[in-house]
C-alpha cells in the first residue's frame, strides 16, 4: 500500500481514534492526520455520565490510547483545531487556524453535539449539558451531598446522571415530557420497571411535564414547569438528545439526511470521502432501514471497518445493534430494533434478580433487553440473529440455560 498517500480523519473522538488505529493495523503505511476540535487525545464518553460523576477519575481513565501511542504509530494528532471546510474537488480540508491540508482520502467522524433547550434561564450558572470531559468534570464539581439537582430528559444520559448524582447524595428530580422513560429505546413495561427502580432509590420522577423556564438570579434556583409549579434545583442538567455535526459535510455538497448519508462500506456521496460513528447514517440490514446509531459499539466497530475500506478493503459493515446503560446499580443492555414487536416475554423477574426481556414479532425475536443479566446477551443475540422461531414458554424457562436453548 502506497506510503505516499495521506488519509485525513476529521473528528478526534472515539470513532476517529479507532479509525486511525484500524488503518495502521490494516497495514496502511502513509500519512494519517487526525484533526480534533477538542484539546485532548480521543477518549471514550460512556464513563462521563457514570464513574466520572461519582469519582474524579480524569482523562487517563477514559482515553482511547496513551499519549505516546500517536507518535509511536505515526498518527499526527492536531488537537484543538476544528476543520471548517472541505473542498472535495481540490481534496483539501480547511482548518480553524487558517491552514489547510490535502488528502487522498478523507474520513469524517465529527460525531454529535447536544441539543439545546430554548427556554428562558437556560444560560444561568448551574445549567449544564453533558458531552465532553469538561462538561462531566464541571457537573461533578457542582454536586455534593444534599445538592438539589433537576435533570431535564428521561433518556439514557439523564437517567445515568440521576443515578450518579444519587450516589453522591444529591436530591434528584427527573423531568420528562413524555409519559415514560427511554421512550425510543425500550418497551413501556421495561420503562415502567425502570421508573419504579429510580423512584425506589429516591429519584423524584415527573412525567408529562413541560419546562417553561429555569429560574434564578444569576444562578439556577429552580425549574418552572408548564403548570406554573417550580422544582427547586441548584444544578440543572439538560439531556434532551444530540444533533449530528454535519455542517462541513453539507457545505461540501455531500448527501446529508439525519447525519452524513453513507453506503454499507461507509462511503459518502463522494467516492474518496467516508464517514462513521454518531454522524453517519448507514443502511442496517437487521433493522431493514437506515440508522444513525449513537453507540459505543458503533463508534468502535463501524469506524474500524470503514477505516479498512479507506485502505482498500471492501467490507460491508453491519452493526449488531448493541447498547448498554448503567443507572444506579442496574445494568441495562439492549440489542435489536425495538419496533414491530407484538409481545414481550420476561425471563426472570428483575425485582428478584437478573432478567432478560424478549421482544417477539410472531415467534421471532426482534429485540432483547437484559437487566443485570449481561451474561445472557451473547446467547440472546445469537438467537435473535439466527432468525429462528422460539416458543415463549421455552424463553421464559430459567431452569434451562439460554446458551443451551440458543444451541438447540
Ligand atoms: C455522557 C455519555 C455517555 C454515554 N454512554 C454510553 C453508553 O453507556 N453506551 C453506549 O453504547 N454509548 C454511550 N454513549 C455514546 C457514545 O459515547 C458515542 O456513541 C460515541 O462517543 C460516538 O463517537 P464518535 O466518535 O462518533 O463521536 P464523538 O464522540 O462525538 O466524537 C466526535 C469528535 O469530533 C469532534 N469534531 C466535531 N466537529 C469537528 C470538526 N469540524 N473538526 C474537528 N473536530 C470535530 C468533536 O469535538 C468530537 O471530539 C455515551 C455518550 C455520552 C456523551
Amino acid at each position: 500500500m502506497s506510503a505516499n498517500r495521506t488519509f485525513v480523519i476529521v473528528g478526534a473522538g472515539h470513532a476517529g481514534g479507532r479509525a486511525a488505529q484500524a488503518m495502521r493495523q490494516y497495514g496502511f503505511e502513509g500519512r494519517i492526520l487526525l484533526i480534533g476540535e477538542e484539546r485532548h487525545v480521543p477518549y471514550e464518553r460512556p464513563p462521563l455520565s457514570k464513574e466520572l460523576i461519582v469519582t474524579d477519575a480524569g482523562l487517563e481513565k477514559v482515553r482511547l490510547h496513551d499519549a505516546d501511542w500517536y507518535a509511536e504509530n505515526r498518527v499526527e494528532l492536531i488537537a484543538g483545531n476544528a476543520a471548517t471546510s472541505i473542498d472535495p474537488a481540490g481534496k483539501t480540508v480547511g482548518l480553524a487556524d487558517g491552514q489547510s491540508t490535502g488528502f487522498d482520502r478523507l474520513m469524517l467522524t465529527t460525531g454529535a453535539r447536544v441539543r439545546r433547550l430554548p427556554v428562558p434561564g437556560a444560560d444561568l450558572d448551574g445549567v449544564f449539558y453533558l458531552r465532553t470531559i469538561e462538561d462531566s468534570e464541571t457537573i461533578r464539581a457542582h454536586i455534593a451531598a444534599g445538592t438539589e439537582v433537576a435533570v431535564i430528559g428521561g433518556g439514557f444520559i439523564g437517567l445515568e446522571i440521576a443515578g450518579s448524582a444519587v450516589k453522591r447524595g444529591a436530591r434528584v428530580a427527573v423531568l420528562e415530557a413524555a409519559d415514560r422513560l427511554m421512550g425510543r429505546s425500550v418497551a413501556p413495561e421495561v420503562a415502567d420497571w425502570f421508573a419504579r427502580m429510580h423512584r425506589d432509590r429516591g429519584v423524584d420522577l415527573r412525567f408529562g411535564v413541560s419546562v417553561a423556564a429555569i429560574e434564578g438570579n444569576g444562578a439556577a434556583a429552580g425549574v418552572r414547569l408548564g403548570d406554573g409549579s417550580t422544582v427547586p434545583a441548584r444544578v440543572v442538567v439538560i439531556g434532551i438528545g444530540i444533533l449530528p455535526n454535519v455542517e462541513i459535510a453539507e457545505a461540501a455538497g455531500l448527501a446529508v439526511d439525519n447525519g452524513i448519508v453513507v453506503d454499507d462500506r461507509g462511503r459518502t456521496s463522494h467516492p474518496d470521502i467516508y464517514a462513521a460513528g454518531d454522524v453517519a447514517n448507514q443502511p442496517n440490514i437487521f433493522a431493514g432501514r437506515r440508522l444513525r446509531l449513537e453507540s459505543y459499539q458503533n463508534a468502535q466497530d463501524q469506524a474500524a471497518a470503514v477505516a479498512r475500506n479507506l485502505c482498500g478493503a471492501d467490507e460491508a459493515y453491519e452493526d449488531s445493534l448493541w447498547v448498554w446503560s448503567d443507572q444506579h446499580d442496574v445494568n441495562l443492555q439492549m440489542t435489536g430494533a425495538p419496533d414491530g414487536w407484538d409481545r414481550l416475554v420476561w425471563r426472570g423477574n428483575p425485582d428478584d434478580g437478573p432478567a432478560t426481556v424478549f421482544y417477539l414479532a410472531g415467534d421471532r425475536i426482534v429485540a432483547v433487553n437484559t437487566i443485570n443479566n449481561g451474561r445472557e446477551m451473547r446467547p440472546a443475540r445469537m438467537m435473535m440473529q439466527s432468525g429462528r422461531t422460539f416458543e415463549a414458554d421455552a424463553l421464559a424457562d430459567t431452569s434451562v440455560k439460554l446458551l443451551k436453548l440458543a444451541r438447540s
